[in-house]
């Protein structure tokens, strides 16, 4: 006949030894963690993701405003609008304080400078008036 063995009481208060909740990396780097992934890996996880997405900074301003930049930079032939000098950067033919628009229509290849001191002009005359 068996015998059956009484349930041992749980040990209480015992906190679990570590070895049992710590589980290999899941991404396989071989360190312990008591998470899915172990913080590096989870970091590298969550960017790679992120990048596959698109994180909201990018989906936002960010890219978008960089892919528009080099488009226009490429249409205009990195040919300041205004000076005709090397541009690297893109400006509003319309401010958009102006109501101008991130339309191509309204954008335009522009140097550094022409870019800063336009801005920096339409600012200062916006205020002064
Ligand atoms: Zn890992
Ligand atoms: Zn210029």
């Amino acid at each position: 006949m068996p015998v059956s063995l009484p349930n041992l009481p749980a040990p209480s208060g015992e906190p679990e030894p570590p070895s049992q909740l710590l589980r290999p990396c899941l991404d396989g780097c071989g360190r312990l963690t008591d998470h899915r992934r172990c913080p590096d890996c989870a970091g590298a996880w969550n960017a790679a993701r992120d990048a596959a997405r698109g994180t909201s900074s990018q989906r936002g301003y960010g890219t978008e405003w960089r892919t528009i930049r080099a488009r226009i930079l490429i249409r205009d032939g990195h040919r300041c609008h205004w000076c005709g000098r090397w541009a690297g950067t893109v400006d509003h033919v319309k401010a958009k304080a102006d109501g101008g628009t991130d339309d191509d229509t309204n954008l335009v290849a522009a140097c550094g400078p022409c870019n800063s001191s336009r801005g920096g002009t339409t600012a200062q005359l916006r205020r002064e008036s």
